[in-house]
């Protein structure tokens, strides 16, 4: 089959377009059709590689799985062949506290395709079949790929750790981005009041139409200055991060006395500094998440069905120019989600 594997870390040149052969589904697993596979930017942290963190290369990318059943190994008989679906990006051991608990993305052994195991940049993958989830109706491949895992990570941020509640203020930091365009969602169907920051007047003006009630241009302005004004200087509950180093001193400057601040990367870099006078004079809290629960990626689903969220496609690209693709996600040129397509 054709796929996009990575043979050694480094730049977008080392994903490589070729033949492998096609997985076999083993004991409960399924074979998956790949039709399209979203982009995140663990991606491109999986392709750079990372400190302390062991790949095994050649690894197949991609977290973010949306296709047809193609067959299914015994005992397998929840799904159907045909059957449309999208992967639970996480996979984890199913039997430990944790995951008993229904936190799964904290379990021991929890890894997410194109991670610890191949991924969706391939014609087929290989699934457990409780990651083998019914696609929500009325979406496309590319739209349906778009969904799981920032819709999930977002849901698990805003209302898991930091407790969302409605009339709220949040500050979503790089609305442009597939995280900041579900969170802007998420955050306003809660019933949050929603300021969101871009790097330019053509994506300030789709945050809007997400429901955004008011954007700040990173670029020309300064974010806590903007988020005082905006907050008659009160600033605001909750400030969504996964920007990092860039955004950081001024995400702290821009949360209210006992405000929360959670965050789910360092886009920019890792090493933050912080006052620790601020954060104990002020009464903050500093949250860290990864992913969310498969109970979450439920609910979210459901509403993705129901239209209440929608997902973001920028930009489709076919599976053989994931360099592009890469390339283009690392530009920040875009609002929404990079996606590659997988070609009959
Ligand atoms: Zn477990």
């Amino acid at each position: 089959m054709k796929a996009i594997v990575i043979p050694k870390h480094g730049g977008p040149e080392v994903l490589h377009y070729t033949e492998i052969p096609q997985p076999k589904p083993g004991p409960a697993e399924v074979l998956v059709r790949v039709r399209a596979c979203a982009l995140n930017h663990l991606d491109l942290w999986v392709r750079r590689g990372m400190p302390n963190i062991h790949f095994n290369l050649p690894l197949v990318p991609g977290s973010d799985i949306a296709g047809e059943v193609a067959a299914a190994g015994e005992p397998a008989n929840r799904v159907r062949v045909g059957e449309k679906v999208v992967l639970a990006p996480g996979v984890s051991c199913g039997e430990c506290e944790a995951c008993s608990a229904g936190n799964d993305n904290q379990c021991r052994k929890y890894t997410l395709f194109g991670y610890g195991l191949n991924g969706g940049c391939a014609e087929y993958v290989v699934a457990p079949e409780a990651n083998v989830l019914p696609m929500p109706p009325g979406l496309t491949f590319e739209e349906a790929a778009s969904v799981p895992l920032v819709f999930l990570t977002a849901w698990h941020m805003l209302l898991t750790r930091a407790q969302l509640k409605p009339g709220e203020d949040v500050l979503v930091l790089g609305a442009g981005s597939g995280i900041g365009s579900a969170a802007i969602q998420i955050a306003k169907l809660i019933g949050a009041r929603v300021i969101a920051t871009a790097g330019s007047a053509a994506k300030l003006a789709k945050a809007r139409e997400l429901g955004a009630d008011d954007v700040i241009d990173h670029s020309t302005q300064k974010i806590a200055d903007e988020v005082r004004r905006l907050t008659s200087r009160r600033g605001v509950d909750v400030v969504f991060e996964h920007v990092g180093v860039a955004t950081w001193e001024q995400s702290i400057m821009s949360l209210a006395t006992g405000g929360r601040l959670v965050t789910c990367g360092a886009t920019t870099g890792a090493a933050a500094q912080l006052d620790l006078r601020y954060l104990f004079a002020r009464q903050l809290s500093l949250l860290g998440s990864f992913m969310g629960s498969r109970g979450e990626l439920f609910t979210v689903l459901k509403l993705i069905g129901e239209k209440k969220l929608r997902p973001v496609v920028d930009r489709v690209f076919p599976l053989a120019e994931a360099r592009l693709a890469h390339e283009y996600l690392e530009g920040r040129a875009q609002f929404g989600k990079v996606v590659l397509k997988v070609v009959d």
